[in-house]
């Protein structure tokens, strides 16, 4: 089992501006705030989501792209280190009024309206490196005993 326990640092509400990048500016706002562990949080609107699916077999990301206004119905993940900088892994749900979408966030949707909040986490700093069993960037049991 992998764990880490944490204090509770700062505690972030904002709202990214309109036609910006999600994944950038929520990237942007955890890097301004040197923020190395966290949890994030966002509701609101999308004018476009691009999103990706893990194809498991075949160890690679499949992208689909909504070209049009949906709201946010959940965005969660959490904050870490990838290779030496903070990283945001993100999931997010999307709707409009017949369909739901989700998947693993990636660059490339464009913002309407978002809030976010996030819960910075005080205390070893989790980083990803890579697991050839699953192909992805995963916690590993040294970096949590370091
Ligand atoms: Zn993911």
């Amino acid at each position: 089992m992998i764990d880490a326990s944490y204090e509770i640092g700062q505690i972030l509400l904002g709202r990214l501006p309109k036609g910006s990048d999600l994944l950038s500016g929520l990237t942007d706002v955890v890097k301004k705030k040197a923020i190395r562990s966290g949890i994030i949080w966002a509701i609101g609107a999308l004018e476009s989501v691009r999103l990706a699916y893990y194809e498991q077999d075949e160890k690679r990301y499949s992208e689909l792209k909504i070209e049009k206004g949906v709201e946010i119905l959940s965005l969660i993940g959490n904050i870490s280190e990838k290779e030496g900088v903070p990283f945001i892994h993100a999931h997010i749900t999307v709707g409009d009024k017949e369909n739901v979408w989700g998947g693993h966030l990636i660059y490339g949707s464009k913002v309407f309206a978002v809030e976010y909040h996030i819960i910075e986490l005080k205390g070893r700093i989790l980083s990803r490196t890579f697991d050839p069993e699953t192909g992805l960037f995963l916690w590993q049991r040294k970096t949590l005993q370091g």
